[in-house]
């Protein structure tokens, strides 16, 4: 596929529409983003739902993209609480993470909802980063590749294969998230070959692939140089402005070196 590097920042439930837009504001003026952009990277953030205008509006102009952190599986409807794509879209959101970790765990969000918010996405023209990964307990039993394989088979079966074609895949392993602790690299390399062969083999598709979970200015760049990463989902370290912008720098680096 063609080289692609994509750093996300998930912002979580962490900043409200002040802080979110100074953030932004930041990071759009950064001299890091501005090169990473201007060499082909792409660069998105993730606020919460109150804090995507602000966010929109000032990173308009810099190439940056706004991207929410869930989105209903219908267009409208009496649902209480929730905010579907087509809302998403409207206010200038143009992709949006589904089947999050922390939505699956506390949210019992499913492999068929997840499935359902993307196909709901890409008919709203709001491109899906759908989350995979599997739970330590699977981790431990040796399951991983099982898991992860499952999850892509149900997800395209609900969504359609129309529906993923312009997404990307998220790999974040739950135990990973938020806990400091990592895969190796070599199981992280592994992990994201084996999503790209079950996606061209099984359903004829060749998304990016991000890794996320416990992602830092530390361990970036060795991160980013695997052959089958295709940039990452940054969730803690993203609202810290030095810890981000030397990610995106790692980013940069490991974009130019895949060129040369
Ligand atoms: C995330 O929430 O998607 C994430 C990867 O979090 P963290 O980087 O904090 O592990």
């Amino acid at each position: 596929m063609q080289q692609r590097m994509i750093i996300a920042g998930n912002w979580k439930m962490n900043v409200g529409p002040e802080q979110a837009g100074e953030l932004a504001l930041t990071l759009a003026a950064s001299d890091a983003t501005k090169a990473f952009l201007q060499a082909g990277g792409e660069l998105v953030v993730c606020p919460p739902y109150l804090s995507i205008p602000i966010v929109v509006q000032r990173v308009r102009g810099s190439n940056m993209t706004v991207a929410a952190q869930n989105c209903h599986w219908e267009p409208n409807g009496a649902y209480t609480g929730e905010i579907s794509a087509t809302m998403l879209h409207t206010v200038g959101c143009t992709s949006t993470l589904v089947g999050h970790s922390e939505q699956r765990r506390d949210q019992r969000d499913t492999d068929q909802r997840v499935g359902a918010r993307a196909r709901a996405a890409a008919r709203a023209g709001v491109q899906p980063i759908i989350c995979l990964g599997e739970t330590a307990d699977e981790y431990g039993a040796g399951l991983t590749a099982d898991v992860v394989a499952a999850q892509i088979d149900t997800i395209i079966e609900v969504a359609g294969v129309d529906s993923v074609r312009g997404a990307l895949w998220a790999y974040e392993p739950r135990w990973a998230i938020g806990t400091g602790v990592t895969p190796t690299l070599e199981e992280i390399q592994s992990v994201h070959h084996l999503i790209r062969q079950r996606s061209r083999t099984n359903h004829g598709i060749d998304l990016p692939i991000l890794y996320g979970g416990s992602v830092n200015g530390d361990n970036a760049a060795e991160i980013l140089s695997l052959s089958d990463v295709n940039g990452a989902l940054v969730g803690g370290a993203s609202i810290q402005v030095a810890h981000f912008l030397s990610i995106v720098e790692h980013a940069l680096h490991a974009f130019r070196a895949q060129g040369s």
